[in-house]
């Protein structure tokens, strides 16, 4: 379908058709498409398509904003960035709780491509660049370059954070001062617990913290730092215990993902 372009992405097919049929109301010819469910995308990356005739794009957009449809506009490419980079994985796999789930996310793929990181990084800025800092920080590793490069863009500083003794500190020779402001970039959230230790050693050095962004959000929105936060995708990845696991029910093989280098 060359000549149609995707208007929307749904992680749920109810709310899919809804849209639809919102659109055929309003005379668009959307149909709806979810081809790659099963493979790279899920549903937990809204991989059910909205699509539109190409000349409708514009009005079926506009239509589905007015609706109240339109929720995130940077998810289509975003997904398909860390699809590109190989960072969305398929298949079935042992997570560090023990849990088994059909999806993974290897973050660090993303920072091999600079114009990808480039990409998310404008995005981001396009999200919450709006915010008054002095300094952007990132967490060792993944933060690393994904602040370094929200920093670059927005013509600021950039530190980063690392554990040292297992104590989360400012990396030694980056020069901060009590009353600066901060936007806090990460990678991907599971938990949070890195940001939190992030913004409590920021407070404990007289630092504001202004807002955080993220790439991906794996709480599904549900995490509260007590600070403005935008992330560029929430996902809600389904994870099973392995004694109701319907892939170890089918035998397909399992596979350990290597553990994060934090
Ligand atoms: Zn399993």
């Amino acid at each position: 379908m060359e000549d149609h372009k995707t208007v929307k992405r749904f992680d749920n097919s109810p709310e899919a058709n809804m849209a639809k049929d919102f659109l055929t109301n309003n005379g668009i010819l959307a149909v709806i498409t979810d081809e790659h469910v099963g493979q790279i995308f899920s549903s937990a990356v809204k991989g059910i398509k909205l699509v539109v005739p190409l000349d409708q794009y514009e009005k079926a957009k506009k239509l589905l904003e007015d609706e109240g449809f339109a929720d995130d506009v940077y998810t289509e490419s975003v997904v398909e960035i860390l699809e590109e980079s190989g960072a969305l994985l398929a298949g079935h796999f042992k997570l560090t709780s023990g849990q088994h789930s059909n999806r993974y996310i290897e973050k660090i793929k993303v920072i091999q491509y600079p114009d990808k990181v480039e990409a998310l990084c404008k995005m981001l800025i396009e999200k919450i660049g709006d915010t008054d800092v002095d300094v952007v920080i990132g967490l060792a590793m993944g933060g690393i370059a994904l602040g370094y490069e929200v920093a670059r863009q927005m013509g600021k500083r950039f530190v980063f954070t690392q554990r040292k003794d297992g104590k989360m500190t400012i990396r030694s020779g980056f020069d901060v001062k009590p009353g600066m402001k901060a936007l806090i970039v990460e990678d991907i959230v599971t938990t949070g617990g890195s940001v939190k230790e992030v913004i409590e050693l920021l407070k404990s050095l007289e630092i504001e913290v202004q807002a955080v962004g993220l790439i991906v959000d794996r709480t599904g929105g549900n995490i509260d730092f007590g600070v403005r936060t935008e992330s560029l995708l929430q996902v809600k990845i389904e994870t099973h215990q392995p004694e109701e696991c319907s892939l170890c029910e089918k035998g397909v093989s399992l596979t350990v993902p290597g553990s994060s280098d934090k």
